[in-house]
């Protein structure tokens, strides 16, 4: 019954897609996945992605820049210890790679640390900068963005052990000229974007999240997700990765796509 919810929502998502109503519609390059394809092995990891990287293009990052088959899985936030670990665990198991933005005010960040700091040191998995107190940066002076960014890149050496500037999400995607400069002046000179979602910050079904990396599992995107719950993106990562198997996809964290 699942499985059919799964198709529908899959093929709803498609029709919606080339209906064009979809923001920002670009046509679909890769191929949709295959009905009836088979679920592969668990014994199944994607080799890791042979990069050259590219320089930080200044200013904000909404895609990864040139025509690979790079993907950059993001996800936010982390008030669920269980949440932040189900990722680690899937990506140990299917050798895809995410990049974590971190919001320092979560106790899960310091009790996931053990799990996390091996497959930092690996360079599978990335922490960036997500604030410690999850603030809009436009509504904070410019001293303020530097206290929240700073405090954060402290929390971040204390607990894993790595700097992670010039990397920031601005919270809720709020940022302008004046929020981008403030961060720069002290090292973070990269606020990432996005330009795909798995729809998460709400509650979402699976079917749902399904659907959307349909919609938005694209060659050069970077697509954003949150690790605040269990049982929405955790509970269809065998089916998130088969679309990015089957689109001959090749997730990146940014620290492998970008040189510093
Ligand atoms: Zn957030």
């Amino acid at each position: 019954m699942e499985r059919r919810l799964f198709l529908s929502g899959a093929l709803g998502a498609t029709a919606l897609a080339l209906a064009g109503c979809a923001p920002e519609p670009k046509p679909i390059a890769a191929k949709p996945p295959t009905v009836g394809a088979p679920v592969l092995p668990a014994t199944h990891v994607n080799p890791a992605p042979e990069v050259v990287k590219v320089p930080l293009p200044g200013g904000p990052i909404y895609q990864l820049p040139g025509d690979g088959n790079f993907m950059a899985w993001t996800v936010d936030d982390g008030s669920s210890r269980e949440a932040i670990e189900a990722y680690a665990d899937f990506a140990e198991e299917t050798g895809n790679r995410v990049t974590y933005f971190v919001t320092a005010q979560y106790p899960a960040w310091q009790e996931a640390a053990p799990r996390l700091i091996p497959l930092i040191e690996s360079g599978q998995v990335q922490v960036a900068n997500h604030t410690v107190n999850h603030p809009s940066l436009q509504k904070l002076t410019d001293s303020q963005i530097q206290q929240e960014l700073m405090a954060c890149n402290q929390f971040i050496l204390d607990t894993f052990g790595v700097d992670p500037r010039p990397f920031y999400r601005p919270t809720f995607g709020n940022r302008d000229a004046r929020t981008d400069a403030a961060a720069a002046a002290v090292g973070y000179t990269a606020p990432v974007m996005w330009y795909g979602t798995l729809g998460d910050a709400a509650r979402k079904t699976p079917a749902e999240v399904v659907a959307l990396a349909n919609q938005w599992f694209l060659p050069q995107r970077i697509v954003i997700g949150h690790v605040n719950y269990v049982g929405g993106v955790t509970a269809v990562f065998n089916e998130l990765n088969q679309i990015i198997v089957e689109r001959n996809l090749q997730t990146v964290t940014l620290n492998d796509y970008f040189s510093a």
